[in-house]
């Protein structure tokens, strides 16, 4: 089954000049960038993106460190590309994920682990929505 999902290279990656290495990891597995942008979330749209997370110890040094610089949000689309794209970031934190996933090659620590991927169906159409328009999905 075809499908779509959000994609966020965090401020960690952006900062170290990474977007271009990651961007390579991604398409080099298959997957296809159907949108892509940069942008800094201010941290209110950073709580309203993580809002699912408020409750968690985490959420407000995670919302400060979302905008405390610029992002690279995209869409991905292909085969099975919720799954197919968690496994090639890796585990959250990074001393979990495989060797050759992009947490494992790049990520700093559990909090700033340079890429964000949807979890699921339904929160892949609401965070594509979040950041972008029809208009700005091509292919
Ligand atoms: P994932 O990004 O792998 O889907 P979660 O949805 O559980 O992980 O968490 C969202 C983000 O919150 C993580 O990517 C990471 O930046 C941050 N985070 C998660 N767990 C922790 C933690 N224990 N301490 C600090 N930050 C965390
Ligand atoms: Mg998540």
């Amino acid at each position: 089954m075809t499908q779509r999902t959000l994609s966020i290279i965090k401020p960690d990656a952006v900062e170290r000049n990474l977007q271009g290495a990651i961007l390579k990891m991604i398409q080099d597995s298959g997957l296809k960038i159907v949108a892509l942008k940069m942008l800094r979330l201010s941290k209110d749209e950073a709580r309203g993106f993580y809002a699912v997370h408020s409750e968690r110890p985490f959420f407000d040094s995670l919302t400060s460190y979302m905008s405390s610089g610029p992002i690279v949000v995209g869409i991905l689309e292909g085969e099975n590309c919720i799954e197919k794209y968690r496994e090639i970031m890796g585990a959250t934190n990074p001393e979990q994920a495989e060797e050759g996933t992009i947490r494992k090659t790049y990520a700093l620590d559990i909090e700033k682990n340079s890429v964000h991927g949807s979890d699921a169906p339904e929160t892949a159409r609401e965070e594509t929505a979040f950041f972008f328009s029809r208009m700005e999905v091509v292919g």
